[in-house]
């Protein structure tokens, strides 16, 4: 199971969501940390990491 556990984890592992409008969008940490990255739908800079509940 330990194979399962590992795919979960990168199945969430650099899965951002945007403070503003909640969009959900798969990115490398290092590109949100430079502010490459901008929300589809939005537009804006500012990003979270999803977190398991
Ligand atoms: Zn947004």
């Amino acid at each position: 199971m330990a194979k399962l556990q590992a795919a979960h984890n990168r199945m969430f592992h650099n899965v951002f969501l945007c403070k503003n409008c909640g969009a959900k969008r798969k990115i490398d940490p290092k590109k949100i940390l430079e502010g490459k990255i901008s929300c589809r739908k939005c537009g804006k800079k500012k990003f979270r990491a999803m977190k398991k509940k």
